[in-house]
């Protein structure tokens, strides 16, 4: 059985699931790959965050 995803893709998206403040505050539509919990980071009330003194971007609980 033949992987579904690139290994460069797969590679990507772990890479935008940490220190991705930037990208989460600009986007409208998000979902936890923990649980599948999806929701809007515009209007989601209680947003929690890791890495909150990281240079890099903090890292959306
Ligand atoms: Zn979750």
């Amino acid at each position: 059985m033949s992987p579904s995803y690139s290994t460069e893709f797969i590679d990507q998206a772990h890479k935008a699931t940490i220190f991705h403040e930037q990208e989460i505050l600009a986007s409208h539509h998000c979902t936890c790959f923990y649980c599948g919990y999806q929701f809007d980071p515009q209007t989601e009330p209680d947003l929690q965050w890791w890495d909150e003194t990281n240079p890099k971007g903090r890292t959306l609980v």
